[in-house]
């Protein structure tokens, strides 16, 4: 038996499994906690499809349509995007 095995780690892990676990946008409209939006200047864009398939929120469609209700402004899609065609600009600037 290890230092591990007590009733309450199983407890903690039952925790840690379910905090883990998606629900469909829970926390109602996540986009209005974020400070910066990306947008895609389509002039440069090659449509190479990488945002949207590392965008961690999946709210960038095929179309890259930004579903900007549930974009947290992470920033990752503008930091894969091989050409450098979405900014991130500060909301105030909307
Ligand atoms: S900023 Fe983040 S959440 Fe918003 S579209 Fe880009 S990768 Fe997705
Ligand atoms: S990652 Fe950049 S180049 Fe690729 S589809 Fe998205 S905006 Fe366009």
């Amino acid at each position: 038996m290890s230092a591990f095995d007590t009733d309450i780690d199983v407890e903690v892990e039952e925790l840690l499994v379910a905090a883990n676990v998606p629900t469909d946008a829970a926390a109602g409209k996540t986009g209005a906690w974020r400070s910066e939006r990306p947008v895609i200047d389509f002039e440069v864009c090659i449509e190479c499809g990488q945002c949207f398939t590392f965008c961690p929120d999946d709210v960038i469609d095929h179309d890259l349509d930004i579903e900007l209700d549930y974009c947290k402004g992470c920033g990752v899609c503008a930091n894969v995007c091989p050409v450098d065609a979405i900014e991130m600009v500060a909301e105030r600037s909307f």
